[in-house]
């Protein structure tokens, strides 16, 4: 029973995130005002906008104008209702599994805003920020969380690479490599897990970007200069660091 609860909750908490991927970059108000169809601007009723369901009674479309319902939408409800399900199987009912709730969440709406917009939105980044560090004063929480030393450094220590990543770029090749979107972005991994998630989640995130981008450099459509959002690899690499903490550490200790 309970995991058809953490199921629902994911999907309508995966809802929510759509809206917010929609409407962060156009500083809207996330809380009032009903969705539209991108494409007619027409009001969706309430019954044309229940998670999932309503995407495969509607085949993807919209009622009014017939256009096609980005696939997008689905994807993030159910990559949220999964995150969800696998942290409620992992840590059960328990505030360690709120607190990752909130994160993954989070996480999967600066993704698609970063994947299309190239910014990563400061309203987002900054709460995760406090949030991580003021989690760290609770003793009663999971080990994967650090103490709250260790939390401070490891978001400072996230910020300073990045920043300094950004730094020396410009100073050498005048250019700008990196956002400081970027930076904050991996103050949040720093505050959240410590430390030593930091290094973890570069690496990670390098290594998938590369594999993501390489292709491309083969085949010349892109070049090593063409700018690409390293907000979604750092995303990527933080979800693998948390689902398999232990298993990587123990991997290089
Ligand atoms: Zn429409």
């Amino acid at each position: 029973m309970d995991f058809i609860f953490v199921l629902l909750l994911g999907l309508l908490w995966g809802s929510f995130a759509n809206v917010c991927i929609v409407r962060l970059p156009e500083n809207k108000g996330v809380i009032s005002g009903r969705s539209s169809c991108p494409k007619c601007k027409k009001k969706i009723s309430w019954y044309d906008n229940i998670p999932v369901i309503s995407y495969m009674l509607l085949r993807g479309k919209c009622r009014i104008c017939n256009k096609e319902i980005s696939t997008q939408y689905l994807i993030v409800e159910l990559l949220i209702a999964l995150f969800f399900l696998i942290e409620y199987f992992y840590f059960g009912l328990t505030l360690t599994t709120v607190l990752l709730f909130i994160l993954t969440l989070a996480l999967i709406i600066i993704f698609f805003i970063d994947l299309k917009h190239f910014i990563i939105p400061d309203v987002v980044t900054f709460p995760l920020m406090i949030i991580g560090f003021l989690k760290s004063f609770d003793p009663n929480l999971n080990e994967i969380f650090p103490n709250y030393i260790n939390s401070l450094i490891g978001g400072c220590f996230g910020y300073g690479i990045i920043w300094g990543v950004i730094f020396f770029y410009k100073k050498f090749k005048n250019k700008e490599g990196m956002g400081l979107g970027d930076a904050k972005l991996l103050a949040v991994v720093g505050f959240w897990f410590g430390l030593e998630s930091v290094p973890f989640v570069i690496f990670l995130s390098s290594v998938i970007a590369l594999l993501v981008v390489l292709p491309d450099l083969i085949r010349k459509t892109k070049k090593m200069s063409t700018q690409i959002p390293f907000g979604p690899y750092i995303i990527i690499g933080n979800l693998i660091y948390l689902l398999f903490e232990d298993k990587l550490k123990f991997f290089v200790i």
